[in-house]
């Protein structure tokens, strides 16, 4: 699954280690936390769609949070210039017309 509208939270990763891996539609797993229980990696509950588990979780890993700031960072960037590139477009537009 690679859908471009994916959180960046499943992309942070750090010297090879991805912090989050998707088990299931409902489940994720932290790969730097150690389940207390089974000793693997944490198993985290999803809501179907909704990240917003995995972005509190992240606070916990500095380093990674780092990494999240900076993606969001970028993808706001990256929408300000195509909207930046669609006003330049429309101005011309109206140009055109004046
Ligand atoms: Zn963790």
């Amino acid at each position: 699954m690679s859908r471009s509208n994916e959180s960046p939270v499943w992309k942070l990763e750090i010297n090879g280690i991805k912090l989050f891996t998707k088990v299931s539609a409902t489940e994720a797993q932290c790969n730097v936390c150690v389940d207390a229980v089974t000793n693997g990696p944490k198993k985290i509950k999803l809501t179907t769609g909704n990240t917003k588990v995995l972005h509190d979780h992240v606070s916990k890993h500095p380093e990674y949070k780092k990494q999240l700031d900076v993606l969001k960072m970028q993808e706001a960037n990256q929408v300000k210039a195509q909207k930046g590139s669609l006003d330049k477009f429309l101005t011309k537009g109206n140009l055109q017309f004046s």
